[in-house]
């Protein structure tokens, strides 16, 4: 282990405490020890972690707060390939990048959003994460630049051992945990979704995509042509608006997009009277119901829900605006995620003319920007694809039980958070016709609830079975949009029923984590092997 060769380590630790050693009270982005690889000692003999959270994203932050909170004597650490907490919130850097869900649903339960604002930009959200981060000691706990790249579960042993590459000083290493949780989110980091268009190599401006946006990159006084029609274009194109000399929104397929208040005046008169914990819980089951009876209206009634999406529009954009051109998808509302646009900053800038939209097919790049199938002709200097994502199931961590590698698209998903065959395993995919979030906190609840359960009744391995007699099974994601669509055969599919079913909806979700039975006839539970147990006494 010397030198600039690939050193090989094995790390464990006995306590959180230990983890901590290692990652705590340094810069957010360092870890104590850096380059020391010796200082790690070795695995064999050691006690395991009980849980490995991978990812200090908002799911991953947010799993090791409710273990903290519900769970104080389980020993855990999160691993995180990147040098920052945030995932999303941090890795995109494009003007104007923001949520588009409320915050009192997409911040924690424990932890009241405290914004005027309701739809917040990426640096409040990552100040949120950092606080939740410090206020439960997870800060502490965080292992930057550790990409887990298989994960090997040992039936002999009650055993996960985990390879990890450590990228600050690339080395490789492991660790061993009693259960591990994917908080990686559902897209590759590293590449974001970019078709090759016609010509491109012609086009003599800048090419930019919004999941590598270049820091500083000037573009005062630029034509900006920005491909695409999801939340991201419509988050970036007024945006960019504020500085270019015009922003054309060029788009295949229209989207409904709806314009929502940035500031909710009733949540910020009940946080300013009540005391903040209750002032939040109002707002947020407020939300929860509000985002319900949206997405209910849109599946009952489409096309009531689609003339009142078409009304709102025409209230915002000129009388000679051509909304059924350009708003009027060929799918029902909320088939794909609807797009909101706080306070219709979208819409303003339409109607004042610093943004236009065309709706056509791309023929190709020219060297002066992009020409559309009817002819017409968009001159820019800069064009941005927002062309979406790369959908990644487990952020390529490859799975292996005693031996066997996991094909996760053979695998079916339990309560939406454990895959049948695969013991002590759990991860992290939230709502996407709500708030992500909803859906996660609810998942680590039921972990929690789940973790207590076996500690009383003795038990070390957690194991689903798939049903014996087959069950129909669909798509993991009930969602239309093409990014979702061109990856979900590389994810674990979801049953016809319950619990193999991923329901889609808080509230009947709430009831059954919170108060629905822990265990399962598909749940087989059992000690830790002897083995182990002979090993660990060793
Ligand atoms: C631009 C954008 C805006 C969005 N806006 C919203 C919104 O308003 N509302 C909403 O509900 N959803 C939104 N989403 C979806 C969003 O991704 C989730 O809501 C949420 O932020 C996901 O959090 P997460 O922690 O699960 O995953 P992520 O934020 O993706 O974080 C995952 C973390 O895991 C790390 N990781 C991945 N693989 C590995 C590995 N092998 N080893 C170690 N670490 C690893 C990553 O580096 C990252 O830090 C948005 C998505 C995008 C791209």
């Amino acid at each position: 282990m010397e030198g600039n060769a690939r050193k090989s380590a094995i790390l464990s630790e006995h306590r959180p405490a230990g983890i901590a050693r290692c990652a705590a009270a340094s810069p957010q982005h360092r870890n104590e020890g850096e380059g020391e690889l010796n200082a790690f000692r070795t695995i064999e003999g050691d006690a395991p972690l009980d849980m490995l959270i991978v990812g200090a994203g908002i799911s991953g932050i947010g799993a090791a707060c409710y273990l903290t909170r519900e769970q104080p004597d389980k020993t855990w650490a999160i691993v995180e390939a990147r040098e920052r907490l945030g995932g999303t919130w941090d890795l995109f850097r494009y003007p104007g990048i923001r949520s588009d869900s409320d915050l009192f649903t997409f911040g924690y339960d424990f932890k009241p959003w405290k914004s005027k604002k309701a739809i917040a930009g990426a640096r409040e959200i990552l100040d949120y994460l950092r606080e939740a981060a410090a206020e439960y000691g997870v800060d502490s706990k965080i292992r930057y630049n550790h990409r887990v790249v298989a994960a090997e579960w040992d039936s002999a042993k009650g055993l996960w051992t985990v390879s990890i590459h450590r990228s600050d000083i690339d080395a490789e290493m492991r660790l061993r945990c009693r259960w591990l949780f994917g908080a990686v989110g559902y897209y590759d980091y590293d590449q974001g979704y970019r078709p090759r268009f016609e010509g491109e190599e012609n086009f003599r401006g800048a090419l930019i995509h919004p999941q590598h946006w270049p820091e500083d990159f000037e573009y005062a006084g630029k034509r900006i042509a920005v491909i695409g029609s999801g939340a991201t274009a419509v988050t970036l194109v007024p945006a960019l608006a504020e500085k270019a000399a015009h922003v054309t929104q060029v788009q295949r397929t229209p989207t409904y997009v709806l314009p929502v208040p940035s500031e909710d005046k009733l949540a910020n008169l009940l946080r300013s009277w009540l005391p903040e914990k209750l002032g939040y819980a109002i707002a947020r089951r407020r939300y929860i119901l509000q985002q319900r009876w949206i997405y209910g209206l849109c599946q009952r009634y489409p096309e009531t829900a689609r003339r009142l999406i078409r009304w709102v529009n025409r209230k915002y954009l000129p009388d000679d605006f051509p909304v059924d051109v350009h708003f009027n998808p060929p799918y029902k509302p909320w088939t794909q995620r609807l797009c909101v646009v706080p306070d219709g900053d979208f819409f303003k800038e339409l109607a004042n003319g610093r943004v236009s939209i065309v709706t056509g097919a791309i023929d190709r790049f020219t060297e002066t920007g992009i020409r559309i199938a009817s002819g017409q002709e968009i001159a820019a200097d800069v064009i941005v694809t927002a062309t979406g994502l790369n959908l990644k199931f487990l952020g390529g961590i490859e799975l292996r039980v005693d031996g066997v590698r996991v094909n996760p698209s053979e695998k079916l998903v339990f309560k939406g958070l454990m895959l049948d065959g695969v013991p002590n395993f759990c991860f992290a995919v939230g709502y996407t016709n709500s708030s992500w979030t909803l859906k996660v906190g609810l998942l680590c609840q039921y972990l929690c609830r789940l973790l207590k359960e076996m500690d009383d009744r003795g038990h070390a391995v957690c194991v689903v079975e798939r049903p014996k007699g087959g069950i129909g099974t669909r798509p993991l994601l009930d969602f239309g949009a093409g990014y979702v669509q061109r990856s979900l055969h590389m994810f674990p599919r979801q049953g016809d029923s319950y619990p193999w079913q991923m329901t889609f909806s808080y509230v009947s979700d709430a009831r059954l984590v919170r108060r629905g039975p822990i265990t399962d006839p598909a749940m087989r539970l059992s000690p830790a092997p002897s083995s182990a147990e002979r090993q660990l006494a060793a």
